[in-house]
Parts: structure tokens; sequence; C-alpha cells
């Protein structure tokens, strides 16, 4: 027997039961526990008929490496059933699953809208690259329902938003985004790393795709990069066989450890959740912090739909020291001893970062203006560590660096 969905069974499987065994045989090889890991680069058939066979009745079987792993199938399934989803399709990061999503889905003279807060590079691809093919790209500002309908036009294909959004943390209200699409016959993609399949559930509001930077919380310990996007077999078919042409794929040692990471995911989420809301209104009430953007905070833009529409509110806090340069905020960052420098998100260990500094230090001070990014800003990714420890560490920098 294959645990395959949450909801096959007589009651829903909750999520680490269905993380832990969905997907796998129950017996496997060598009466292994774990899924071994099949590092092969082709497969291999017994004879030329065997080959025909494969081929005229698409046997569910491997044929080379680029096309699929079974090690792949085993997380694909896992995924797709977390996601409420029938089928789901893994690449080699977040961006090599946005960038062969929107390569198989959009043709020279299609318009894509976006919600102007998002990505970085999911940005960039859309306005520099996909703009080499034809495609035009609209951004209206985050939360702008009325300006992404006002933008749609007959050649419009796909509407795509962060949900969370990165930075700022703007929540989407899915079931109206979804909406928009369907009343328009336009398809629509939510990014969904910053708040998982834990926090929220995208496809059962009516999105058509849901996207995943695999490497965040899903494989969540800082050791691998990963992308998935969750839909219909149907919706996923072109982006399948435009993968196997890009070959934007996982080693089969990156699947097992993507597989072993899901197996702690819940556990890791409630963690990372508790350890968010905590942080997020230690800094509320803090007198050098000017502003905390948490959707878990009665102060957020977005606190009603969040509250409405998440379970929890995820790792991720950026916040704003008050009447700080970008040096003074910089100082900060340098004197917490606990959350590590670096850029990304939702693994075990807590990681800090000067958005400024981490990712738009070559940017103009006018497009930083135009994407939200002050000097004073700070970017918080909760790890797993314990929640008073986190506190007391951020306590002692916000007070220990001079301003
Ligand atoms: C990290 C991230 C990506 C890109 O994913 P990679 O795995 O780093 O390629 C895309 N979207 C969001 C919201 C992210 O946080």
């Amino acid at each position: 027997m294959q645990l395959t969905s949450r909801e096959t069974a007589a009651k829903p499987l909750g999520i680490s039961t269905v993380t832990v065994h969905a997907g796998e045989d129950r017996q496997k090889p060598g009466n292994s526990i774990t899924d071994p890991i099949f590092c092969s680069a082709t497969y291999t058939f017994p004879n030329t008929q065997s080959v025909i066979d494969f081929i005229e009745q698409k046997q569910p079987r491997e044929e080379y490496g680029r096309y699929g792993n079974p090690g792949e199938k085993v997380v694909e399934k896992k995924l797709a059933a977390l996601d409420g989803g029938e089928s789901a399709l893994l690449f080699s990061s977040g961006m090599a699953a946005i960038v062969g999503l929107l390569m198989a889905k959009l043709n020279a003279g299609d318009e894509v809208i976006f919600f102007d807060e998002c990505y970085h590079r999911s940005r960039e691809f859309c306005t520099k690259h996909l703009s080499r093919f034809g495609v035009t790209t609209h951004q209206v500002p985050a939360g702008d329902y009325e300006a992404m309908e006002a933008a749609i036009t007959p050649a419009t294909r796909l509407l795509v938003s962060e949900s969370p959004t990165n930075p700022h943390l703007s929540v989407v209200d899915l079931e109206r985004f979804a909406d928009l699409g369907r009343r328009h016959d336009v398809e629509t993609l939510i990014d969904a790393t910053l708040a998982t399949p834990y926090n929220v559930q995208p496809l059962t509001e009516g999105v058509d795709y849901v996207l995943h930077s695999a490497t965040k919380y899903l494989a969540g310990h800082n050791d691998l990069l990963a992308g998935a996007i969750i839909s219909t077999a149907e919706k996923l078919e072109p982006v399948r066989k435009l993968r196997g042409i890009m070959g934007a794929v996982n080693s089969p040692h990156n699947l097992y450890l993507l597989e072993r990471g899901l197996k702690t995911f819940e556990l890791r989420m409630q963690r990372q959740n508790e350890n968010g809301i905590k942080i997020a209104r230690f800094l509320e009430q803090h007198p050098r912090v000017e502003q905390v953007y948490y959707p878990g905070l009665e102060s957020h833009r977005d606190h009603e739909v969040a509250r409405r529409t998440m379970r929890g509110f995820g790792g991720l806090i950026t916040f704003l020291v008050k009447d700080a340069d970008w040096r003074q905020t910089g100082a900060i960052v340098d004197a917490v001893r606990i959350p590590r420098i670096g850029p990304s998100l939702g693994g075990v260990e807590s990681l800090i970062e000067q958005p400024l500094v981490m990712s738009y230090y070559e940017c103009t001070p006018e497009e930083r203006k135009s994407f939200g990014i002050p000097d004073n800003m700070i970017r918080l990714a909760c790890g797993i560590e314990n929640p008073e420890d986190l506190v007391a560490d951020i306590e002692q920098a916000l007070e220990s660096a001079s301003l």
C-alpha cells in the first residue's frame, strides 16, 4: 500500500503522517526502512521489445536520469499530497521552477501580471529575459486587486504573486486572486515559499499553480537547493516536458536529502511559527524598533486576511530600526550571536540580513525606494532554536549596538 493523498483516507491524514509515509512503498529493496538512493544516470531494458513496450504503452518506469528518478517520484508524491494537488514537479531550484513554468506556459505576444513585491530574481527574469522573447510583464502594487484586474488584456495568460511576499510579508487573499483569474479565464500562480503547505493551501482556494522554493522550509536544513510546482497532471505536462529539455533536475542524493528533510516538516513549522510570532511581538514593543512587518501582528496591513486564511504566520520577520542609518543597522546585525548572517530562510539555523546590503547593494537609491527597501531594514529568518534564546539574543543586540 502507498499513502498518496491526505484526502483518500477515511479521515484526512495529518501532515506528518503524509510527509513521513506518502509516496513510499511499504516494503523496499533490501527490506530497508528508508528509500534507497538510485545513483543511476540511465536505466536499462532487458531487450528491444521492452523498449518498444515502454514507448507504446507509456509504462511507468525510468528511462534516463534527466526524465526522472525513483527518488524524485517519491518526493513528488509527498509534495502533491501535502498541497492537496494531483501532481508535483521538482526542479533543481526554486528559480528553475519559476523559469520552467513561465517558459513552458508563455508565448511571444503573451502578457503576464505580477504583484510588485516579489523575489528579486523572479522580477529580473521577467523584465530582463522574458521580454527578449516577446512576453510583456506588467507589475501592479501588491494587494491592489483592482489594478491587477485593470491590467488584464486579451493577451494576459498568467497572474502571479507570492504570499506572503518577501520582505514585506504582504498576504494575498487567495480566494479573491483565484476568482480574478477565473472570471477572466487567466491562470493563476502563487509562490507560497514563505507560507508553506503547513500555513496555506492555495490549490484548495482555486489557484492553478502553487510553487515552492523547497530550498527553504520544505527541505529545512540549509543544505540543498530544490524547487517544486504543484497543480493538475494535465497542466503540468508541458512543464514536465520542458524540464526534460532544460535538465534542471535534482541529483539522486539531493532528492534523498529533501525526502529526509520533509519527514520533520510539520515539527519544524510548528516551532518556526512559534518563534516568528514570539519574536515579532518582542520586537514590536521594543523602543529601538520603528516598525515590524509580520502578518501575525494586529498592526500588519494584511492581518485580517492572514488571520482568516493562514494556520500560522511563518518564521520570517522584517523590521525597521528607529533613527538608524545603514551603518548603525549593520552594527545591530553584527551584534547578534545566534542567527548567522546570510541570505535564505526556512532552515533550522536562524539567518539575519540587511536587505540593502545582502540583496540590493548594487541598486540605485531610487530603485531601492521603488522596491520598498529602506536603509534601516533588517530581515530575520527564524530557525528552530529555542524562542527564549533568540529573544534574549536580539534584545542584547538591539541594546549593545550604540546608535
Ligand atoms: C528563495 C526563493 C526563491 C528562489 O528559490 P531558489 O531555491 O533559491 O532558487 C523564489 N521565491 C521565493 C519567495 C524565495 O524565497
